[in-house]
């Protein structure tokens, strides 16, 4: 488990640990009615620099709209948000690389199943940056659970109750020795992991599922596709099979707490030759870089 740091944003200010809590009869613990997302803070000569804080942010606000929580963006911008993950950082005062998890609770008492126009709370902690699966090489299991498809809850949206469907798969994957789960949707394409999207590489092509494929947009999947594309590799984002993944010369995982990380076994078959390959090696080592250091694309907010 991860060590979370004392001092916590919520609502309007910092407040200790203890002080962090929801009601029992707030729409965030009723229904998981709080939407969230996690980034990964560079620490370096006394500077914060947080990944991709712009993508975080509206996402979050996405994730908002397609919910239909509307208080939340008529409250927070961008600079305000970042003003307070700085406050926040600095209140911590971490001295390493850590992970900062932002989530937008309903706080709003018993107003039943509804979204609308009820008061929300932004929540921000820093926590210790440990990756959940193995990086040095994940094997995978194929679920016995189906992804919630876009039409019931959508996986597009990071939905704090939707993380149950992550819940089932998980455990039952850890539970048959596996490290983490593939999810299919109903018709049996690939969709991601728990918390992680996935990619194959086959004859120097890196193919990963489209957005339209039950997946969360993941910064760090468009992270790499960026890379790649940038050093000229051909990527494609279409519906995947299972048995393309079997086949594939190197299948590797991308997200925020996942980083980029190899795969070498799914479903009891060995992938590639079941060690990191050339391509995941490659992008790895990009991804590190791109996660601590300013480049052309601005990825980094100094905080
Ligand atoms: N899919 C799911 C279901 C996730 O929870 C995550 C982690 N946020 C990802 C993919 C990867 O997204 P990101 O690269 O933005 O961390």
């Amino acid at each position: 488990m991860s060590r979370i740091y004392p001092h916590i944003y919520f609502g309007d200010r910092l407040v200790d640990s203890e002080a962090a809590t929801l009601h029992v009869a707030s729409s965030a613990v009723l229904y998981g009615l709080s939407v969230y997302t996690v980034f990964n803070v560079h620490y370096a000569n006394d500077t914060y620099l947080a990944f991709r804080l712009r993508d975080h942010f509206r996402r979050i606000v996405d994730s908002c709209r397609i919910i239909g929580i509307d208080t939340f963006d008529q409250e927070w911008t961008l600079e305000k948000f970042s003003a307070a993950v700085q406050e926040t950082l600095h209140a911590n005062d971490p001295q390493t690389t850590t992970f900062v998890r932002a989530s937008v609770h309903v706080t709003q008492l018993i107003p039943g199943t509804r979204s609308r126009g009820l008061k929300t709370a932004l929540s921000l902690f820093v926590y210790e940056a440990l990756p959940i699966v193995p990086q040095t090489g994940a094997r995978l299991k194929t679920s016995v659970w189906r992804r919630t498809p876009d039409n019931s809850i959508p996986s597009r949206a990071k939905v704090n109750g939707a993380y149950i469907n992550s819940v089932l798969a998980k455990q039952d994957a850890i539970d048959s020795g596996y490290d983490d789960c593939i999810f299919l949707d109903n018709d049996g394409h690939v969709c991601e992991l728990s918390a992680a999207n996935i990619f194959l590489v086959r004859d120097k092509t890196i193919i990963t599922p489209s957005t339209t494929s039950d997946i969360l947009e993941g910064i760090n999947r468009r992270t790499i596709i960026e890379i790649a594309q940038d050093r000229g590799m051909r990527v494609e984002e279409r519906t995947v099979d299972l048995t393309e993944l079997y086949i594939a010369d190197e299948v590797f995982i991308s997200g925020t707490s996942a980083y980029v990380a190899p795969v070498i076994e799914i479903d009891a078959r060995r992938i590639g030759n079941g060690e990191d390959g050339p391509i995941t090696a490659q992008l790895r080592t990009a991804h590190t870089k791109a996660l601590a250091e300013q480049s052309d694309k601005q990825w980094l907010s100094v905080l």
